[in-house]
């Protein structure tokens, strides 16, 4: 019972620390990088309901940066713990979805601060340890996207709650913001320990109850991210974890009639296959599902002749190599007017050739490894490539090495043909391809770039020329969800640079928005009337 009408904290970003050298947080996280390094094995369990489930299929869980090394196992499920987790959801949904709000939010509240304090180092070190993100990486992902997804969320959902109808004499109009009829489903990549963690707990907080399932490769972060759901005081049965494969949980999932809602971020691929799934079942459904994809990107940067050439460089590399390429927002393909190229290449080769490549754990390491055998395959196969075309030429890295861990060197290629492969097709790893224009056709290369992918994720140009940033902005308004002048296309920031990108790159629904959060409502109009009329008769009839 809410004896008053209560406001959520207003949010603030929470504040990136540094890991500079002498710092307190690089000591503690270095400790806990190499304590859990070194500890035994773990043996990662499914979360269901009250239970934790461990089964004989053991898969394990090695660093890319050293796929030699066993950090632990997880366990891996099968069709009845789909179904287990399912019914656990639905077990929990009365009471969760009829919880107040101030106390659903209060526990994700307190999860975002427990991730801020005590939970951070273990949280961005298994990001680390699995993910192979360096510290830096890790810290704005893993703690400080999490906890602000967490801070502003609660935030944005008390926002929705407050958008009320105009009620006439006599009555009061509400809108009641329910939790969506059934359970729903949340499906989760690799890439990002803070998209991971939000996508189940966006729609929780909603008072959704969910069915999670991560990717192989993030489980072991994933428990890291039940414990602390845990601790904060999220109940039994809101958010059940499940590692099973992808096709033997969606057969069971989007078949199910109370399958209420899809969450899902990854590839443009998989999330077309979901939502076919989903279509060819839409009779069995008691309510028609929400689907909710953010999913892959052809990410550009376009650098005008009035363009700041090292702003420019340093776009380049930030945009295309941090997390080695494997962010949606990454960017892989660039068009550089011809007048500035020199300078642009000579600044970009400059600085490729000072980055160190190698495991987190030394701190100097800028670039680390690629997440596993398949995608270090994919990576590699685009580069040999380039290496036999006639109309490209490798000008820096291309070279490969997964002797100890998934290791591809920043690569770009320079091409010629602006339709080239590596120009059109996400390849998400450390690879740019460079198309070097003409400086008076700028314009048809904004063309050229609307055109080229299927995608519309970011992009980003760079002028000094204000009639040429307004230009691009307005030539690519389609071409993406997220737009940057004179900056990087990565690094959006919750409640800054609400994100998502449309066309082949998602629904756009936009991840740290309300946006996102008022697909995991559905709202119930209520019209009380205070004094009932008792003649049905009209002024018209008299
Ligand atoms: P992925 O598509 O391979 O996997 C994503 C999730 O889908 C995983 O949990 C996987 O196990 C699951 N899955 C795969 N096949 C399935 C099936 N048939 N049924 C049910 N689940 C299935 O993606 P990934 O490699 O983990 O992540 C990289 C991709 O994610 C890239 O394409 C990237 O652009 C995209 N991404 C997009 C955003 C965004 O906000 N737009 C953010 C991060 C990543």
């Amino acid at each position: 019972m809410a004896h008053g009408t209560f406001q959520v904290p207003f949010p603030v970003n929470e504040p990136v620390l540094s890991y500079a050298p002498g710092s307190a947080e690089r000591e503690e996280l270095q400790d806990m990088y190499n304590k859990m390094y070194n500890q035994d094995p773990i043996d990662v369990p499914m979360y269901i309901g009250s239970e934790q489930i461990h089964t004989s299929d053991k898969r394990e869980m090695t660093p890319p940066q050293e796929h030699g090394k066993i950090l632990g196992h997880f366990n891996y499920g099968d069709a009845s713990h789909v179904k287990g987790a399912i019914d656990a959801a639905l077990k929990a949904r009365k009471s969760w979805a009829a919880y107040s709000f101030v106390d659903r939010a209060t526990i994700f509240l307190k999860a975002a601060d427990l991730i801020a304090g005590k939970y951070r180092a273990k949280l961005n070190a298994s990001t680390m340890l699995s993910q192979g993100k360096n510290c830096f990486q890790a810290e704005i992902d893993a703690s400080c996207e999490l906890i602000d997804f967490l801070r502003f969320n609660a935030y944005f959902a008390q926002e929705i709650q407050q958008v009320q109808p105009e009620s006439a004499e006599g009555i009061w109009n509400r809108t009641e913001y329910r939790a969506l009829e059934g359970f729903t489903f949340a499906v989760t990549p690799f890439n990002f320990t803070a998209i991971a963690a939000n996508l189940p707990a966006a729609m929780a907080m909603m008072g959704n109850v969910v069915v999670w399932k991560p990717a192989d490769t993030q489980v072991y972060s994933a428990q890291v991210l039940m414990e602390i759901f845990r601790e904060a005081g999220v109940p039994d049965g809101v958010i059940n974890l499940i590692t099973v494969d992808g096709p033997v949980a969606g057969d069971i999932v989007f078949k199910h009639p109370d399958f209420s809602g899809l969450h899902f971020t990854g590839s443009t691929a998989v999330f077309r296959h979901l939502w076919k799934t989903i279509g060819e079942n839409l009779e069995n459904y008691k309510t028609y599902p929400r689907i909710v994809g953010e999913t892959g990107g052809k990410d550009f940067i376009v650098a005008h002749s009035s363009a700041n050439v090292k702003a420019v460089a340093t776009g380049l590399l930030r945009g295309a190599f941090e997390y080695q390429g494997q962010k949606c927002s990454a960017a892989s393909r660039a068009y550089i007017s011809d007048d500035i190229w020199d300078g642009v290449k000579d600044h970009l080769l400059k600085d490729l050739a000072t980055l160190k490549m190698g495991s987190p754990q030394d701190f100097s390491n800028f670039i680390n490894a690629v997440i596993d055998r398949k995608s270090f395959d994919k990576i590699k196969s685009y580069i040999d490539y380039a290496k036999d075309q006639t109309d490209c030429e490798i000008i820096a890295g291309g070279n490969c090495d997964d002797s100890i861990g998934y290791f591809i060197e920043p690569t770009v290629i320079l091409t010629t043909n602006p339709l080239f492969r590596t120009m059109v097709e996400e390849i998400f790893g450390p690879v740019l391809t460079i198309y070097v224009f003409p400086s008076s056709e700028f314009d048809e290369t904004l063309k050229l770039v609307d055109s080229t992918s299927e995608y519309a994720l970011t992009g980003a140009v760079f002028a000094q020329d204000r009639y040429a940033l307004t230009k691009a902005k307005d030539a690519l308004e389609n071409a993406a969800g997220n737009f940057y002048l004179n900056d990087k296309p990565t690094g959006a920031v919750v409640g800054q640079q609400p994100f998502g990108g449309a066309r082949g790159s998602g629904t756009n629904d936009k991840a740290g928005s309300a946006l996102n959060l008022l697909r995991w409502v559905s709202p119930r109009t209520v019209k009380e009337t205070l004094v009932p009329v008792e003649d049905y008769r009209y002024p018209f009839h008299s």
